[in-house]
């Protein structure tokens, strides 16, 4: 690498919801970033006023900051390169547009959206596509076909008109994509004259793009393969606006493909299949339609960052789990792959486990009090402390710790009804009645001490463990579930445990 400062930027548009393969993109750039002891900037790509979502640039905002993944420059932050919203940097972007016309790089269209329509239905009857380039641009309506004067009275007049780009023809621009190598594309064979600036005054994705990543002096473009294709034509604006000394290096990330292995992993597939496709829900402005998120569903940050860091990109070595402290250090973009990674819901939920597992009995405490609260169920501390540490290791989500837990705060108002039939027998109630009894007469209502009390009085009765713990276990939780019966009586209180053993005797009808 040269001694330029590294500089990338996450320069998503705001059209929507971000994917998690948008999130992805900013995760590599952050990790470059860090790195290299270089600069993560956002920058909003809203040009396009016809695709502008409503709260798409604040969801976006807020899915960086959830996984930690926070800018230096950008909206709302500052820095010296400002402003990161492309619609404020209108005035910028005319001037270079000029230039390229100047310079022969560029020309003026006043084709019509109906002329451009035409040509394209006349030439899809033949079967052909339609393409305004280096084969059709002499015969159309612009500056190339015009005389300066008439092109001079036309814009004099009003007329709506395009900057298009002039795609020199037959040339192989090759670049070296630090993630494919060299890549080549022909100008004549497979590249158009895209539009660089519009009628509105505003110019399109590519010109906005170029422009603003050289006054931002960005080093190194990271970005989703979708945008492979534009790579020659940058490459060239580079060329034509005299700036190929600076250009950036580029790199195209590999697609995230569905969990069956093909194709790339759609918005709409979270819906579909039943996982998240992204951070956060979103609540379609339009519609009203929810799609879920990583965060409502209950996935830890550290565990979507971590299943993101190792779709395309791998550490070279057996380790699976990583900091975001961790992926800085030893993050590369020649360890990521050029094929598309297959995405897998179950290996997300494998991570949360993981560290749901990592997180201390006094975290989760913290994360469950409000679950409690929701549903107005009063606890000490000391008892939902107590209760995460003995459920703790069943779960991978917070959300499981009350399905697994709740017999801790509200009595079991049914019963099994598989577990009654095979353990509840015609002399279990009055069994239970005499364990009932010896309760009362524990004195230090420990799980020890209630175990060795029972223990005792089980020998002296001579009765079978089995016949007593199911019916014991169904009385106080419901079913056949939970940890150590001992403990769960200790965590009820004496109490509530004799309390749920007579309604189970006066509920249990056989
Ligand atoms: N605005 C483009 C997008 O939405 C940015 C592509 C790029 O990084 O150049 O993905």
């Amino acid at each position: 690498m040269t001694d330029r400062k590294v500089r990338v930027r996450f320069a998503p548009s705001p059209t929507g919801p971000l994917h998690m393969g948008g999130v992805r993109t900013a995760l590599f750039n952050y990790l470059f970033a860090k790195k290299h002891g270089g600069d993560f900037v956002l920058r909003i790509e809203d040009t396009d006023q016809t695709r502008y979502v409503p709260g798409a640039e604040d969801y976006i905002v807020e899915s960086l900051n959830w996984c930690g993944l926070n800018p230096v420059e950008g909206p709302g932050i500052g820095g010296d390169f400002g402003p990161y919203r492309q619609s404020e940097r209108k005035a910028v972007y005319k001037k270079y547009a000029d230039q390229l016309i100047e310079s022969g790089w560029a020309y003026y269209a006043f084709d019509t959206t109906e002329e451009i329509d035409a040509l394209r239905k006349a030439a899809e009857a033949n079967k052909e596509t339609f393409s305004y380039g280096i084969a059709t641009r002499e015969k159309l309506n612009n500056s190339l076909s015009l005389s300066e004067e008439e092109v001079r009275q036309k814009i004099e007049a009003g007329e709506n008109y395009v900057i298009r780009f002039k795609m020199p023809a037959d040339e192989d621009v090759t670049e070296d994509d630090i993630i494919r190598g060299s890549v080549t594309f022909n100008t004549s064979k497979s590249l158009d004259d895209k539009v660089l600036f519009k009628s509105d005054g505003l110019p399109t994705y590519h010109l906005a793009n170029v422009v603003d990543d050289h006054l931002m002096e960005i080093s190194h473009v990271i970005r989703g393969e979708e945008w492979l294709p534009s790579m020659p034509l940058h490459v060239l604006l580079y060329r034509a606006l005299g700036w190929e000394d600076t250009k950036p290096r580029f790199a195209h990330l590999p697609l995230i493909l569905k969990p069956v292995g093909k194709g790339k992993l759609s918005k709409r597939d979270g819906d579909k299949l039943g996982f998240p496709v992204f951070p956060l829900e979103w609540t379609d402005p339009k519609t009203g339609d929810v799609s879920k998120g990583y965060r409502e569903e209950g996935y830890f940050a550290e565990a979507f960052i971590n299943m993101l860091a190792l779709l395309g990109w791998n550490p070279g070595t057996e380790q699976e789990f990583f900091s975001m402290d961790e992926l800085s250090d030893i993050f590369s973009l020649e360890r990521v792959v050029k094929s598309g990674s297959r995405f897998d819901p179950e290996k997300a939920k494998w991570f949360n486990r993981h560290y749901f597992q990592e997180k201390s009995v006094e975290e989760l405490a913290e994360l469950f009090k409000p679950v409690l609260a929701e549903k107005g169920i009063e606890s000490t501390d000391e008892k939902t402390l107590a209760v995460v540490a003995e459920i703790k290791e069943r779960c991978e989500f917070v959300s499981e710790l009350w399905e697994q837990s709740s017999y801790f705060f509200v009595a079991p108002t049914e019963y099994d009804a598989k577990t009654v039939k095979k353990r509840w027998k015609e002399d279990t109630s009055e069994k239970l009645s005499e364990i009932v009894a010896m309760f009362v007469t524990v004195e230090t209502w420990k799980a020890d001490s209630i175990k060795e009390t029972f223990s005792a009085f089980m020998n002296e009765k001579e009765w079978g463990f089995g016949m007593i713990m199911n019916p014991l276990r169904l009385s106080l939780v419901g079913g056949n579930l939970g940890p150590d019966l001992f403990v769960i009586c200790e965590l009820l209180g004496k109490e509530e445990s004799i309390k749920r053993i007579n309604t189970a005797i006066e509920k249990i009808d056989i």
